[in-house]
């Protein structure tokens, strides 16, 4: 039999997904489920996005596009990344992918040799180790708990970066943790990151638009211009807009990096389609009261799931101050019992939560975690207290 490559045997099924897929099971079957499991901003980007890939699907939207994205887009993404801090870009510092995790996996194959090193924090979104296992680049993974907010420290950035590693990607806000770097944090780290300028800086930081309690979004480049010919800011229009099906994601970054994006797109994917590049446009240039009106919808909700999860005895949860995850310690639970199932780790608690009491969360070790899980909460607000209500019956019920 001829044997399939070893990368595939290195990536492994996403267990967001094998957990959602449970979920979907147990509704199927009957069951009442709130799913707290997959990152899916559950709202709609206005209607005058729909009506702009209408309008292009009027024409000869059919045909290839641009490598790099068309300049229309390109045009309006500069614009977009200007009100975020982002000075003296040009379309040349760009490129486009099929959504952040396709520019992530080219941004990977286009910066890492086989053996190379890439170092990020965990807990991280759990594509970013696929991703190195799959290029057969060594993941340097720097542990932040629950004790230190989840946060990266300069002193922990500094240690893993004089191991000289390729690259250096990192996440603000977090996903799977909701944590928001503060200024004065970014610019403490942006110190470390300018002692080594043979490292490669990604931030994916696709959930900006996703900032509570006027932290404001932060960018190393932002307090240290002189990392720009180094450092590659990936956005998206998934999170931002309620737009995660239509597949647009972007890099703003040094020329040579963009063009070794386009090169790429020319062989893997050729083009963003016109009428999903129409409706980038649309989401960019119009009008931003969706993103405002789910920023701060999301805060409110935040709360909502922080206070539940403080109100359980032993259950630590550092205040999220974006995205929509909440990252609670559920460690005090290990060794203990529901019903006779004995919970010895996280993905036990998650499937006995899951099977006693339909909730649907995500355990933490997917994330490089274990004593935690991730709640996602973008499903309707009328779930939101019912789900949390039950999490802490089933931690009252506990033996
Ligand atoms: N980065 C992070 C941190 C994410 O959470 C996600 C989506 N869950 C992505 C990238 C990928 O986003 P996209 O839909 O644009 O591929």
């Amino acid at each position: 039999m001829p044997q399939l490559a070893q990368r595939v045997g290195r990536a492994k099924p996403s267990a967001i997904m094998v957990i959602a897929e449970k979920a979907k099971q147990l509704k199927a079957a009957g069951r009442d489920i709130i799913s707290f499991s997959i990152g899916v901003p559950n709202f709609f980007p206005g209607e005058h996005v729909y009506a702009a890939a209408r309008e292009a699907l009027q024409h000869d939207s059919g045909q290839y596009g641009s490598n790099r994205g068309a300049d229309a887009l390109l045009d309006a993404f500069l614009v977009h990344i200007e009100k975020l801090g982002f000075k003296g870009y040009g379309r040349t510092n760009l490129s486009i992918g099929i959504g952040a995790k396709q520019v992530l996996y080219n941004l990977g194959e286009a910066l890492l040799n086989e053996g190379d090193e890439i170092a990020f924090a965990a807990p991280f979104w759990t594509t970013y180790r696929d991703i190195a296992d799959i290029l057969g680049a060594k993941a340097n993974i720097l542990h932040c708990g629950p004790e230190q907010n989840y946060k990266l420290t300069p002193a922990q950035l500094d240690a893993a970066l004089a191991r000289k590693p390729k690259v250096f990607l990192f996440n603000n806000p977090s996903n799977p943790t909701g944590m928001v770097y503060t200024r004065d944090e970014i610019a403490a780290l942006a110190d470390v990151l300018a002692k080594y300028p043979d490292t490669w800086i990604i931030t994916d930081d696709i959930y900006n638009s996703m900032v509570f309690d006027g932290l404001g979004y932060h960018n190393f480049v932002h307090v240290k211009p002189e990392l720009k010919d180094r450092l590659i800011f990936v956005d998206s229009v998934s999170k931002t807009y309620g737009m995660p099906g239509w597949r647009v994601g972007l890099i703003a970054g040094p020329e040579n990096v963009a063009k070794a994006i386009t090169t790429l797109n020319s062989n893997h994917i050729t083009s963003v389609p016109e009428v999903v590049t129409a409706a980038a446009v649309a989401a960019f240039s119009g009008p931003q009261d969706v993103p405002q009106a789910k920023c701060k919808e999301f805060a409110g909700k935040r709360d909502v799931v922080v206070n539940a999860l403080r109100a359980i005895p032993g259950v630590v949860c550092p205040t999220p101050q974006g995205a929509f995850y909440a990252f609670p310690d559920i460690s005090v639970a290990f060794g203990k019992s529901h019903n006779g199932t004995r919970i010895e780790n996280d993905v036990d608690f998650c499937a006995a939560l899951l099977e006693a009491k339909g909730v649907a969360c995500v355990p933490g070790s997917a994330f490089g975690e274990p004593r935690a899980m991730r709640i996602s909460y973008t499903c309707p607000t009328a779930q939101l207290q019912p789900g949390l209500e039950r999490i802490q019956a089933f931690f009252a019920e506990l033996t």
